[in-house]
């Protein structure tokens, strides 16, 4: 049985990906990076191997982090790649399915989360990374 592939891509439309198979972590994190980068209260992002990862259009960077240089959507961080490591890290709020029904089993810098924000329900809470 071929691997369910997923596609995403910014707001614009000029940046495209996609990722075949299952992430092998999905995490919730709310550290003061995270929230500065996305302009929200926390980030949701999870790790495909990296030749499961196909990407279409050009990116700009900042610190690692992958954003379109026209709309400003983040999409991606290769710290992991970058340091010789085999995963690439998606935000998956750039996943055109909404919701895209992958759950966090990990939860970082909840130290950091609003208090009317709950925790996801069975994931370990780290109070920070
Ligand atoms: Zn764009
Ligand atoms: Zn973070």
């Amino acid at each position: 049985m071929a691997a369910e592939v997923r596609t995403g891509g910014c707001l614009c439309g000029a940046v495209r990906y996609s990722v075949r198979g299952d992430p092998v972590r999905v995490v919730r994190c709310h550290c003061t990076d995270c929230r500065k980068e996305s302009g929200s209260a926390f980030t949701v992002f999870a790790h495909w191997p990296v030749d499961a990862f196909e990407l279409t259009g050009e990116l700009a960077s900042y610190d690692r982090r992958g954003f379109c240089p026209a709309c400003g959507s983040r999409i991606l961080d290769t710290s992991d790649v970058d340091a010789g490591g085999a995963f690439v890290e998606i935000r998956l709020g750039s996943l055109d399915d909404a919701p895209f029904e992958l759950t966090p089993e990990r939860e970082t810098w909840v130290k950091r989360r609003e208090s009317w924000i709950p925790p996801v329900d069975r994931a370990t809470q780290h109070p920070e990374g």
